[in-house]
């Protein structure tokens, strides 16, 4: 079940690279900059922005639902015409995510995210790229979601790509068992590690899963000789206190040289509006980080011998 496949992305790993985003996550990031890729099941989505109004598209989403899920929503002013357009609301409680008001929506305002791929689609999408990564260091990363909870297809897929000579990325929040990961390393080159708190009771309170599983897995893959590009989202009222961040910090120079680089993410709020997309609930919004702040960290994990860069 993927939600996504991004040709060209430079920030999934070195290089350029193909990035394949599984869809379905077992953590629940208030922070998720694609809460989209949370649910294991296709999903309706809807961009208000693409959306041109009831009056143009004469209520085509509102007539195709069989559940009576799309109704009448807000008046927005049309960038364009500056004309006022009726939008639509989709009742999340009346709808099973059918798709049939998707046919119907010719801007895809509405669409269905989440597509069922086998290995062999994946690969007619990323060998025509070969040469791109071959000249920029590149390659294919799994990321999600979390690629580990669909193991038997991001094995087969990692399989297929080391066969035929892929550079190879899992981007993960490591939370699987240890053989669920240890199955993974004969073909993964890097793993892009995510590390969000080093207590296990605020890990737990906040994400949903307690932490120990994640740093036990990051030790066994240094210890097997795997390398991690580790990943800290740096998160206002949750992971930004300096003593939560050193221990971060040593933690990761414990891992020693299976650590090859320490990204440190600054919080965005982009997540916000893509919640609404597929959900009515609100989401908590934060300050993102000042760059003093985000300086202050880099220069912690480099007095510890980590190379960390600000992303
Ligand atoms: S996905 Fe199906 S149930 Fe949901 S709004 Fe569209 S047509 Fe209605
Ligand atoms: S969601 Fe699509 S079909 Fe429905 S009003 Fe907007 S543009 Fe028209």
């Amino acid at each position: 079940m993927v939600y996504d496949i991004q040709p060209f992305s430079v920030q999934d790993g070195p290089g350029i690279r193909t990035t394949v985003f599984l869809k379905g996550c077992p953590l629940r990031c208030p922070w998720c900059h694609s809460p989209e890729s949370q649910e294991f099941f296709p999903q309706l989505s809807w961009i208000s922005m693409r959306c041109v109004g009831t009056k143009i598209c004469e209520s085509s989403c509102i007539k195709a639902c069989p559940k009576n899920a799309v109704e009448l929503g807000e008046t927005s002013i049309d960038s364009r015409s500056g004309e006022s357009i009726q939008l639509v609301h989709v009742k999340r409680d009346l709808c099973d995510n059918c798709g049939e008001c998707t046919k119907e929506c010719y801007p895809h305002a509405l669409f269905i995210c989440g597509t069922s791929y086998t290995v062999e689609e994946i690969m007619k999408k990323v060998r025509p790229d070969r040469s791109f990564f071959a000249r920029s260091g590149g390659g294919v990363t799994i990321s999600g979601g979390e690629a580990l909870s669909q193991i038997e297809f991001t094995l087969a897929l990692l399989k297929q790509l080391k066969a035929e000579e892929f550079n190879t990325a899992l981007d993960t929040t490591g939370f699987a068992a240890w053989k669920t990961v240890e199955m993974t390393l004969p073909y993964t080159d890097l793993y892009l590690y995510d590390i969000k708190h080093m207590d296990s009771e605020r890990h737990k309170q906040t994400v949903g899963v307690p932490n120990e599983p994640i740093l036990d897995n990051a030790r066994n893959i240094a210890a097997a000789g795997g390398k991690l590009q580790i990943r800290i989202p740096v998160i206002p009222l949750f992971n930004d206190d300096m003593e939560n961040l050193k221990r971060t910090a040593e933690f990761c120079a414990e891992l020693g040289s299976a650590v090859t680089s320490v990204q440190l993410l600054p919080y965005h709020n982009l997540g916000v509006s893509k919640h609404l997309r597929i959900s009515d609930t609100p989401v908590a919004e934060a300050t993102p980080p000042s760059e003093a702040k985000m300086e202050e960290i880099k220069e912690l994990f480099e007095g510890f011998g980590l190379p960390a860069m600000i992303h």
